[in-house]
């Protein structure tokens, strides 16, 4: 049952934040919602849960304005890269967004926050394993982003997002994300994934993003 899956997850987090002396409270668990429907999120809501993440602006439309009526105090994270030209939407949708990666996109949500009257929470995300096909910041370019972001923009950059590698050992990755937060003096670290949450919050991950752990292996996406 999807209930004792997330009690399950909490509990490991509780643990491992007790182990590591890291505080829960500063611990974000974010309920990867993605590929599954309103009659498989709703359990989890009932369970109490606040916090998912979607990583398609239009799948996410499909679902969440009537689960959002329907329950109160609802979080919204996009996790998935981010086209400028569906920033509008994603603005009105969405209360965190974890993929500003490039000026464009930075520019299209200054925009759509301004014209909406909305402050989301920004992530940028940084392509720790140098790969091409994935989206993110690399680590050299991230200090002339993120200045560019404040300074031209004006956003206000809560934090780091990383997907490390899949076949990598992602400690190293997560160690790197939260140098370069600290760096820059940003709060937050979204770090951390089914196979990897307990590992992040070692690492001071603040927003764990879990998935199948909670809902069960998904068919596609
Ligand atoms: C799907 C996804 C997750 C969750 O993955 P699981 O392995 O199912 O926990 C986390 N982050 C991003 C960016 C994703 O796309």
């Amino acid at each position: 049952m999807v209930h004792e899956q997330l009690g399950l997850v909490l509990r490991k987090i509780s643990k491992r934040a007790k182990e590591t002396k890291r505080n829960e409270n500063e611990i974000n668990l974010i309920a990867v919602s993605k590929t599954y429907d309103a009659p498989e999120i709703k359990p989890v809501l009932e369970a109490g849960q606040k916090q998912f993440g979607e990583n398609r602006v239009q799948e996410a439309q499909s679902k969440w304005p009537d689960l959002k009526n329907e329950f109160s105090d609802i979080k919204l994270h996009l996790i998935g890269p981010l086209q400028s030209n569906k920033a509008g939407e994603a603005v009105a949708l969405f209360d965190v967004i974890h993929t500003i990666d490039r000026e464009k996109i930075a520019a299209a949500v200054a925009k759509e926050m301004a014209k909406q009257n909305r402050q989301l929470e920004l992530f940028i995300q940084v392509n720790t394993g140098h790969e091409p096909q994935k989206a993110g910041v690399l680590p050299e370019d991230l200090e002339a982003f993120a200045n560019l972001c404040v300074d031209k923009y004006g956003l206000q950059i809560k934090g780091l997002m990383c997907i490390p590698p899949v076949k990598e050992n992602p400690g190293p990755h997560f160690y790197l994300l939260r140098k370069y937060c600290d760096q820059l003096g940003f709060q937050s670290l979204s770090m951390g994934m089914s196979a990897d949450y307990e590992l992040a919050i070692e690492f001071g991950a603040t927003h764990l993003r879990v998935g199948s752990a909670i809902f069960g292996a998904r068919d596609y996406g």
